[in-house]
């Protein structure tokens, strides 16, 4: 394995109740790289992420990460353990399941409690994640009665945090209206993203260009292709087998990728782009619908 990949898998599969549900699949993530995983609902796309998060182990093959196997024997070491969390957070897609205390703040200091960080440290750190992901007035709120958007980034906070090299990302955007799909991706894209490892899992094409500069495509628990934004948006043989697209979507030459209500006519211009694919040039626009 060459250093710089921070995770190595080699023909990796996982089962869940003895029926494998993904892989086998060998695939490298090199340090510093942004990656989405793209796949149709049930392809795997949780399971990887999970595997990447050693919250699953390979039913056969070898996964490691910083050049640790990631397995059974190896994660029963209380050390091995602890390493890794402070190296990888993962935001789970439902934020329900991550967020467990009284209050939003105590759901951001619970890490660096858990770590042993200095008091002073805690308190500095907790007022920077609030201000920072703009939830700084539901300090003392309950995330259980935010709203989904608000959960999300409080979910989002408790794991930055704690400044993990890795972030591990479940369908960022899923279930959010699209002023805060906006401003979660603004805030991954810009800035907090520097330097990190980011892998985020989607079916959401408007997303890819945005959030990565390598694609890895799921289908069935396969992996079916990878390459670069580009180069699997293009793919439309490719998108369509892996149910990314449906037969009202198209992609202009100049990039623009919507999708058409049924109605549409087959030829069409558009007075003025509606969907642009985000680029680091363009800003991030949630999908709208276009008029025939
Ligand atoms: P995705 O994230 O792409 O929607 P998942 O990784 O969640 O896909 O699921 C992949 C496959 O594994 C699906 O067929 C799903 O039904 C199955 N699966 C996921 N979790 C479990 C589980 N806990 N028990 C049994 N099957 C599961």
């Amino acid at each position: 394995m060459t250093n710089d990949f921070i995770f190595d898998l080699q023909e990796v599969s996982c089962a869940h109740q003895g029926t494998t549900v993904l892989g086998p699949l060998s695939l490298q993530i090199r340090a510093g790289s942004r990656v989405a995983i793209l796949g149709a609902n049930g392809s795997g796309k949780t399971t990887l992420l999970r595997l990447l998060d050693a919250l699953h182990y390979p039913h056969s093959g070898v996964a490691s990460a910083f050049g640790q196997r990631i397995d059974e024997a190896s994660f029963a070491d209380d050390e091995v353990n602890f390493a890794f969390r402070r190296r990888v957070g993962l935001v789970f897609q439902n934020p329900d399941v991550q967020l467990f205390n009284p209050t939003v703040f105590d759901e951001l200091a619970f890490g660096p409690l858990q770590l042993g960080w200095p008091r002073e440290r805690i308190l500095a750190a907790v007022e920077d994640s609030l201000a920072r992901l703009r939830i700084t007035h539901l300090r003392q709120r309950a995330p259980h009665r935010l709203s989904g958007g608000e959960k999300k980034r409080v979910a989002l906070a408790s794991v930055l945090i704690m400044e993990p090299e890795v972030l591990l990302l479940d369908e960022p955007t899923a279930a959010l209206d699209p002023e805060s799909q906006g401003e979660i991706l603004r805030f991954l894209t810009e800035g907090q993203g520097s330097g990190r490892t980011i892998v985020t899992s989607t079916h959401d094409l408007h997303l890819v260009e945005g959030i990565a500069e390598h694609v890895i495509v799921l289908g069935a628990g396969k992996l079916v292709a990878q390459g670069t934004p580009a180069e699997i948006l293009g793919n439309e043989a490719l998108l369509r087998a892996t149910h990314l697209i449906h037969s009202h979507w198209h992609r202009h030459a100049d990039g623009e990728v919507h999708e058409h209500d049924h109605l549409h006519a087959h030829s069409h211009v558009h007075a003025a782009p509606s969907i642009t694919l985000a680029t680091s040039a363009t800003p991030y626009r949630p999908l709208q619908r276009s008029r025939p």
